[in-house]
């Protein structure tokens, strides 16, 4: 890790999240940064894009043999979604944490999948998964350039 990806297990921990294009269109981005401001972490990288079908082939690539494929790429090219990296103690799993179960039915009430949609193939956000993935993800999405090092008043 370093100041791009971040450093996994320490303050600086960073994690790859976007809202899907179902936020967009149903005016949830307000919502949902809200609750990752909220819980304390840190936004470090912003972006607005509709993305190509190369790079969510690429994002997905762990499921290109599952039957929901083609219609994930559908989803996530059908608009644009906010790219985000935000840092912060544990925010890989707590950002797993926060959006909830990848079913919403499993969702738990409190979590952004649990209270704000109802189907697995429109749950509003996505988060990495792990240390591996958030690094590969964040250098998929984001150029060095585009994350940016600020510092708070209280992160001491
Ligand atoms: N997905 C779907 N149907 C399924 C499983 C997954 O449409 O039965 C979609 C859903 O948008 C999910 C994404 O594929 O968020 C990636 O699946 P994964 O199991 O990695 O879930 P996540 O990490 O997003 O919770």
């Amino acid at each position: 890790g370093d100041a791009w990806t971040g450093m996994p297990g320490s303050i600086t921990e960073r994690s790859f999240f976007a809202i899907k294009p179902d936020g967009l269109q149903r005016g949830l981005v307000g919502e949902v940064m809200s609750r990752f401001e909220r819980k304390g972490w840190k936004l470090v990288g912003l972006k607005m894009l509709t993305p190509g079908r190369q790079l969510v082939e690429r994002h997905y690539e762990e499921h290109a043999d599952k039957d929901f494929f083609e219609k994930l790429l559908d989803y996530m090219c059908s608009g644009p979604v906010v790219a985000m990296v935000w840092e912060g103690h544990n925010v890989i799993a707590g950002g797993r944490k926060l959006l909830g179960a990848t079913n919403p039915l499993e969702a738990g009430a409190g979590t952004i999948r649990g209270d704000l949609c109802t189907n697995a193939g429109r749950n509003l956000v996505h988060a990495s998964d792990g240390p591996e993935s958030a690094r590969r993800e964040i250098e998929l999405w984001f150029s060095r350039e585009e994350t940016v090092q600020w510092g708070r008043a209280t992160d001491p």
